[in-house]
């Protein structure tokens, strides 16, 4: 797995580092509010468990399992693999999503959670960020690490479903995904 790597963006212990000033900032935002955090599968398993237990407030969880990519490209929808998701009306929902790409993802699950699901407000972190132009208007609330155009894989994310139990997050080799 590890000779499949072009190079190491962010190890574990930075990774771990930056969840603990996120995780500070999210508990002095939300002390006061009642909030579900909403995590989008598969891509935020890991790094939800690992934000989350450092949270110090009451909150409920859910998740909701999406995609959008087919290998290493945006397939350009989101394909709903589950339709039903917690019951958020009147509720501040905090979504998590492992990586901002064209914004598709967000910025429907964010219409779908205010317009259908009638929470009461809705903002967003994202572990990493991608510096593009977006297809939808839509930016995080959080953001873990700002990351430059490249197609990453680990802690969490996959290529083709593999990599996503690397404990680090780095650049998948070119050759592997471009033919
Ligand atoms: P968006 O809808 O913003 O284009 O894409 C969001 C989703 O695409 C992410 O949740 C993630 O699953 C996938 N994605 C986007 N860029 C990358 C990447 O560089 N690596 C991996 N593994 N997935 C990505
Ligand atoms: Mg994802």
């Amino acid at each position: 797995m590890n000779d499949d790597i072009a190079k190491v963006l962010y190890h574990e212990s930075t990774i771990l580092s930056r969840l603990d000033e996120l995780a500070h900032l999210i508990t002095e935002d939300y002390s006061d509010k009642e909030f579900t955090v909403i995590s989008i599968l598969n891509g935020s398993f890991i790094f939800m468990a690992d934000l989350l237990r450092r949270i110090q407030l009451p909150l409920q969880v859910d998740c909701w399992s999406v995609s959008s990519y087919h290998g290493a490209k945006s397939s350009g929808s989101i394909n709903f693999r589950q339709h039903e998701v917690a019951d958020v009306s009147g509720r501040h929902v905090l979504l998590l999503d492992d990586i901002l790409d064209s914004g598709l993802t967000l910025s429907t699950i964010k219409s779908k959670l205010m317009n259908e699901k009638n929470a009461k407000s809705v903002k967003s972190w994202v572990l990493l960020c991608k510096n593009i132009t977006r297809k939808a208007e839509v930016e995080a609330d959080y953001v873990g690490f700002k990351i430059d155009n490249e197609f990453v894989v680990g802690y969490g994310l996959d290529y083709n479903q593999q990599y996503r139990n690397l404990s680090y997050i780095g650049v998948l080799k070119e050759e592997l995904y471009k033919k």
